[in-house]
């Protein structure tokens, strides 16, 4: 194998053989692939892209990359209670790397398999690094952001914080003391897509959504979707032991308002809180859907808090 493989030679060698599963009628390799949607559902299909130097460095792990660049994306699709079946995937090289594209693919491949979701097709080009995945699943019980009303408990999974937290060490900034690099790179390159916590309020949550940009800008979305408000109780935040590790006493300002976590935030009208709450689900309730035009209020020991930083935004 040459050590920089041609544009055929990196669909051939890479990404031709990608295992297919199901609904696949025809991969990689002809002008579409062919994919036959199950019969009753809903196709959920959304689109992510990386920017080497903007979302990563371009010098990061090629295999974490190609891990969080999937994950991301599979993310959306848990966000809607879908679950996931295809993928495609655009990928701009700056130059062709054959030992580069490996640990890519390996990354990939690895990370489609734990999901369950077959790469399809893709497009490979030359230009400043960027990977963009496109993702389709299938969605009997969507959960979408419009769903919200006054007096729902707002719930988040998991802990939150982490990911912000471990930006800087991922980023190679200089840290007092000694960070956890292994935590860190596992809290930010490998999100866990909150699929299986999706599919148990399905029928339960009223509205959901997927936390990238951080937690009060992103309910904020699901506040001005549904036309109410939120007041969340600040010490209610499952923040993240890693956060508190790697960040102090930020770690609280980065749980209300870092990015990148990837966990749910979704609404239980409150006659469903006591199923909900039988279920077990690693999810904690944090405030309450109020009257509103999509505010988000945070409150501290009965004060209004708020975030020395707005949620991440590209312009
Ligand atoms: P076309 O010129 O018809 O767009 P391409 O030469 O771009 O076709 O791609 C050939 C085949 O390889 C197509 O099936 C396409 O989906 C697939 N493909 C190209 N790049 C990738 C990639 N990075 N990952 C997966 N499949 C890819
Ligand atoms: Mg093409």
């Amino acid at each position: 194998m040459r050590s920089a493989p041609g544009e055929f030679e990196i669909i051939r060698d890479y990404f031709a053989d990608a295992p297919i599963g199901e609904g696949v009628v025809l991969g990689v390799g002809d002008d579409c692939a062919l994919l036959q949607p199950p019969a009753g559902a809903l196709l959920a299909t959304s689109v992510d892209t990386l920017v080497a130097d903007r979302h990563f460095p371009a010098s990061a792990d090629p295999a974490a990359i190609a891990a969080r660049a999937l994950r991301v994306n599979l993310s959306d699709l848990a966000a809607m209670n879908a679950q996931p079946l295809w993928f495609t995937l655009a990928l701009t090289l700056p130059h062709s790397d054959a030992a580069w594209l490996q640990k890519f693919a390996d990354g990939l491949l690895q990370t489609a398999k734990a999901y369950g979701v077959s790469l399809v097709g893709g497009d490979t080009t030359c230009g400043p690094l960027s990977i963009t995945i496109q993702v389709t699943g299938s969605s009997v019980k969507p959960l979408r952001r419009d769903g919200a009303r006054i007096g729902d408990a707002v719930y988040v999974s998991g802990e939150l914080g982490a990911a912000a937290a471990a930006l800087p060490v991922v980023l190679g900034q200089k840290l007092a003391g000694e960070p956890d690099r292994d935590a860190a790179e596992r809290a930010y390159y490998f999100p866990e897509p909150q699929l299986a916590t999706a599919a148990a309020i399905g029928d339960i949550a009223s509205s959901a959504l997927d936390i990238s940009d951080g937690l009060l800008a992103d309910l904020g979305h699901i506040c001005a979707a549904s036309g109410v408000s939120a007041d969340i109780d600040l010490h209610a935040l499952p923040v993240a032991p890693l956060a508190r590790q790697l960040a102090g006493e930020r770690a609280l300002e980065l749980a209300a308002s870092g990015g990148d976590d990837y966990q749910l935030c979704f609404t239980v009208p409150q006659e469903q809180v006591a199923t909900l709450e039988k279920l077990g689900l690693d999810a904690v309730c944090i405030g309450t859907i109020v009257e509103g035009q999509g505010e988000v209020h945070a409150w501290l020991d009965g004060e209004r808090w708020f975030p020395e930083a707005a949620g991440y935004e590209h312009f």
